[in-house]
């Protein structure tokens, strides 16, 4: 099915680090494909991070991490709804994790950007605060947007965020792609 007119660009972040982790990418993925407002138009490579714990002895299983573009007819509030909806069918369990910002989840759906808004809602902050500090968001989004503009307070392009990002915490590509019919690049 077509999309109406009236769309946008947002892109969405997609990370887990529990359970099946490429199966619950590669889920969110057609699941938001899917979704008869919403057409991925680009996908990044899947990549392997080491997951941030806050605490230096604490350890944590890696995150599989990738970027999805996509053509939008839902209001940002509508998106972050339906992302919500598939971290949930992916078994995330929002309550228990509400306090524990480093928690292993399933599947973490984070909203980057849509189209050129600032929004700052109860619910919804885009583009995303902490999207500058997060190479395996960066590495991934650079790799199929790398001229898109981020609003303020970012100003910028993905790609001069990426060689800005000091995130030193290891990153790498992973042979595997999210739309599991595809060839995955070597
Ligand atoms: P997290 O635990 O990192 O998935 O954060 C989820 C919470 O962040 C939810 O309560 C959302 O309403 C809120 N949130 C704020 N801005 C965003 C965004 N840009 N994308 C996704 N969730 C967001």
């Amino acid at each position: 099915m077509g999309l109406s007119a009236d769309t946008v660009t947002a892109c969405i972040a997609l990370g887990a680090n529990q359970g099946d982790r490429l199966a619950q990418l590669r889920m969110s993925y057609e699941a938001l494909n899917q979704h008869p407002a919403i057409k991925i138009t680009a996908a990044s490579p899947v990549y392997a991070s080491e997951a941030h714990t806050g605490e230096e002895n604490d350890t944590a299983p890696d995150y599989l991490n990738a970027v999805v573009k996509a053509r939008t007819a839902l209001p940002p509030e509508k998106l972050l709804r339906v992302c919500q909806q598939i971290e949930q069918a992916a078994g995330r369990d929002r309550e228990a994790a509400a306090d524990r910002r480093w928690a292993p989840r399933p599947l973490d759906l984070d909203i980057l950007t849509y189209a050129r808004q600032q929004i700052d809602t109860q619910a919804l902050t885009v583009p995303h605060p902490r999207l500058g500090e997060r190479r395996f968001v960066l590495q991934p989004w650079s790799d199929i947007a790398p001229n898109l503009y981020v609003p303020l307070p970012f100003d910028t392009t993905v790609q001069e965020l990426l060689q800005q990002c000091s995130d030193a915490a290891a990153l790498r590509r992973t042979p595997h792609a999210l739309d599991s019919t595809s060839s995955a690049p070597t």
